[in-house]
């Protein structure tokens, strides 16, 4: 809801959109398929920007990165792109849901809002459903009078949760991250695995940038299995630590198959163009012990 209210604060009809082509599949099917009638053109440029320059004209007013992504863990040069965003005079949102204010604060990039899902790691115990938009007083009212057109106000509930949970974070995502690492070096050791994407390994295209931008590499990876889809399953349906759930960035440790959740209703193309291969496994880290986390995993893959 703070997404929808902070693009919808930020654009009307008539103009146009750059956003990263890897997004979080609700993001995704929000400008696909609800922006196309409200007259907003959206384009899609990958993780590196490649060729932004020539999507601008004098339409574009928004530019929307989501770093890391969701679920490949790529990351934009954050910096570059707020400052092309700059020169070219357009309004500059991040979806820094992945890597939370801990690791990543695009505010001081000079970012103009910042979104989050507070249902994930902010709230931290997967009990509540909630949206953060940070930026200015201007855009604040904006994305203010949207929530109340729109209907999206919290709760008391939500809100006591939401409080008492953003309490721990910086413990959480401390915890998380030193999980994560192990958890990703175990899995890129295995034979049944194929592939790992972690931004903390030296194997993932983005470890430098990510190195350079974040103050740790979060609590999300993801991983194909040599015996793809049919292996992938399995692995899902005989773990027993890890929960296989949607959400993320939570106190426990989950998996899922974004194929059938967070990226549904996206053709194959849409699929390979979010770089999501049909059995990848997408692992949120928890603050459980390491130790047991690699030893389900590894019984799980056995
Ligand atoms: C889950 C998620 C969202 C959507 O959050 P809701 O709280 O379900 O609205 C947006 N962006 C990212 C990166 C997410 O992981």
């Amino acid at each position: 809801m703070r997404r929808s209210s902070a693009l919808l604060g930020a654009l009307k009809c008539g103009d146009e959109l750059i956003s990263t082509a890897q997004l979080y599949g609700g993001t995704y099917r929000l400008m696909r398929d609800v922006f196309a009638d409200l007259g907003i053109k959206v384009h899609h440029v990958g993780t590196d920007l490649a060729g932004i320059e020539n999507l601008v004209n004098s339409g574009t007013r928004v530019l929307y990165v989501e770093s890391p992504t969701n679920p490949t863990v790529r990351l934009v040069d954050v910096e570059k792109a707020a400052q092309f965003a700059k020169k070219h005079k357009l309004i500059s949102i991040i979806d820094n849901t992945f890597a939370t204010p801990v690791l990543q604060q695009p505010i001081k990039l000079g970012y103009d809002m910042v979104v989050h899902s507070a249902t994930k790691a902010l709230a931290g115990h997967s009990d509540v459903i909630a949206g953060v938009a940070v930026g200015n007083k201007k855009w604040m009212e904006r994305v203010q009078h949207m929530v109340i057109y729109l209907g999206g106000s919290m709760d008391p509930e939500a809100a006591y949760l939401l409080n008492r949970g953003i309490k721990t974070l910086g413990l959480r995502v401390q915890k998380q991250c030193e999980n994560a690492i192990s958890v990703a070096k175990f899995l890129e050791k295995h034979a049944k695995v194929a592939r790992v994407f972690y931004p903390g390994l030296p194997s993932h295209p983005d470890h430098k940038l990510a190195k350079k931008q974040m103050r740790g590499f979060g609590s999300m990876l993801a991983f194909d299995l040599k015996g793809g889809l049919p292996a992938a399953r399995r692995v899902c349906d005989r773990v027993q630590l890890f929960l296989l759930a949607a959400s993320l960035g939570g106190v426990e440790s989950l998996v899922v198959l974004p194929a059938y959740t967070s990226h549904y209703n996206m053709s194959e193309e849409e699929l390979a163009r979010g770089g999501v291969t049909p059995g990848m496994v997408r692992v949120s880290i928890g603050i459980e012990d390491a130790e047991d986390l690699i030893a389900d995993l590894q019984q799980a893959l056995a």
